[in-house]
């Protein structure tokens, strides 16, 4: 199947690094981010930013949102990491689920966040920008996000369950959900899930959310659970303060 709004390779992107990026973010100068494609792997990261200490978590598809102040010790459970600390690269792994940066231009803050539909459906990124708000007083205005490859809407098809239990949890299914081809199931745009909780929950501007809209499992330079099941890889996506 081919998505609708067919992906191309965007100027804002530069495609030859082997992880995308969003080009007006590459303007400050403390802030290093990429979403990463098939072929880099976790030993080019370490090799690229050997600067910085990677953090990696055990991801569940929960709500959980960890803070960290220095490099962690153990093994962190969870799906969300935020710091304020320099030389901490933070890493979500993802095959179609959505992977978004939060990045506080005045107080210096980044946070990473797995957005599968589970976490998505629990408001994981509202969490996330609640730990920074708590830290910094972050306001709307300082705040951006950026979302990175996903598998799109015509690609990702679930069954009712799914669609109730954003309902019950007060998303606007009209505008995330479009029937699916077998009865009784439905199309959800994970990344239009996660725009309205930042724009009609957490009050940013839709100025402020900057996009890499491709689709994992169109596009051959990126892993898909749904294309390739259990031979696919993980995408690494990341951010740090320099
Ligand atoms: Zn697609």
């Amino acid at each position: 199947m081919i998505c609708a709004g067919d992906p191309v390779i965007r100027k804002d992107m530069a495609a030859e690094k082997r992880y995308y990026q969003i080009e007006s973010w590459l303007k400050i100068p403390w802030l290093v981010h990429g979403f990463g494609q098939a072929g880099f792997d976790w030993d080019n990261l370490v090799e690229e930013f050997s600067s910085f200490f990677p953090v990696e978590m055990k991801q569940q598809h929960s709500e959980q949102v960890i803070f960290l102040e220095s490099r962690p010790e153990n093994e962190i459970k969870g799906d969300g990491l935020v710091t304020g600390t320099r030389g901490l690269l933070l890493v979500v792994k993802t095959a179609d689920c959505l992977p978004v940066f939060l990045v506080d231009r005045t107080n210096q803050l980044v946070a990473a966040v797995h957005c599968g539909w589970r976490g998505t459906k629990e408001k994981i990124l509202l969490r996330a920008l609640e730990i920074m708000r708590k830290k910094s007083r972050s306001s709307e205005a300082e705040l951006w996000a950026g979302f990175g490859p996903a598998i799109e809407q015509r690609c990702y098809e679930v069954g009712r369950e799914v669609f109730e239990q954003f309902r019950q949890n007060g998303f606007r299914v009209e505008e995330i959900f479009q029937p699916g081809e077998k009865t009784g199931h439905f199309y959800l745009d994970l990344r239009k899930a996660n725009l309205l909780l930042l724009t009609d929950e957490a009050g940013l501007s839709e100025r402020n959310i900057f996009q890499v809209d491709l689709c994992t499992r169109c596009r051959s330079e990126l892993f898909s659970y749904r294309r390739d099941r259990d031979n696919a890889g993980r995408l690494l996506n990341f951010i740090g303060l320099k």
